[in-house]
């Protein structure tokens, strides 16, 4: 069977000689396992297309032994500023970890795609901040993927907002300063509440859409990373890095 669709390549591991062996975020399939014949040779005319971090049109035979095999490729777009810069990169690849982490299998998967692509251009483009974009998509993924945070209002009380407000975050759950009595919750300020409502709730085109002071955008990476961590239960070494690279 022969199946065309786009997506992005989000890892790739060498399997013997010549052959490579990737894993692509597709539009139409979700995330697969394929490999590419010959993709270690450069005189291949896939190879490039099947970098990486590539988004492309893929051709791609599936046996009868369910192997996804690409035979055709045609990029889309490289994101190639992306490696002129190593903290972009390593934020990138934190990213599509993420994608991995986070995309079905075997289903169509327009939001997660979109939103990759989306961070990552963004990043290339240098028109939000780092950790803006960084924040956002943690938080997106979590709530794409069903695990979106019960921050309507207090979960005791039912308030939207009724004093200090203070968020779980490895639960996600938010208490009113009235409610709270536990003692993991984190203090938000009113526009750390407001970036996170509207992460979760705006439509996919605007979640970038707001600013936040550095400070603030900080402790909201950090509830953000913690949430991501405790539904994975990872640990990323290029998160890790990023934040090396970073000094946060
Ligand atoms: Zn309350």
């Amino acid at each position: 069977m022969t199946l065309r669709t786009d997506g992005i390549i989000i890892r790739e591991q060498t399997t013997g000689e010549q052959d490579r062996l990737v894993t692509v975020l597709t539009r139409d399939m979700g995330l697969i396992k394929a490999f590419v014949n010959g993709g270690r040779n450069p005189k291949n005319k896939n190879v490039s297309a099947t970098d990486l971090l590539c988004y492309a049109d893929y051709t791609i035979d599936k046996t009868k032994k369910d192997v996804y095999i690409i035979k055709e490729a045609t990029a889309k777009q490289v994101f190639f500023n992306l490696r002129n810069d190593i903290t972009n990169l390593s934020l990138a690849q934190y990213l599509a970890e993420l994608a991995r982490d986070f995309s079905p299998k075997e289903e169509r998967c327009d939001e997660f795609l979109s939103l990759l692509l989306n961070s990552l251009h963004l990043l290339c483009t240098g028109t939000k901040s780092d950790l803006l974009i960084k924040t956002v998509t943690e938080l997106r993924y979590c709530c794409i993927a069903g695990f979106m945070p019960s921050i309507v209002g207090c979960n005791s009380c039912g308030e939207y907002e009724k004093g200090s407000m203070y968020l779980n975050p490895k639960k996600g759950t938010l208490f009113c300063e009235s409610c709270n009595t536990d003692t993991e919750g984190v203090k938000l300020t009113a526009g750390m509440l407001y970036a996170l409502r509207h992460i979760c709730f705006s439509t996919p085109d605007k979640i970038y859409s707001f600013s936040l002071g550095e400070d603030s955008l900080l402790a909201l990476g950090a509830i953000t990373e913690r949430y991501v961590k405790s539904l994975t239960f990872k640990q990323y070494k290029t998160l890790d890095f990023y934040k090396t690279m970073r000094s946060i």
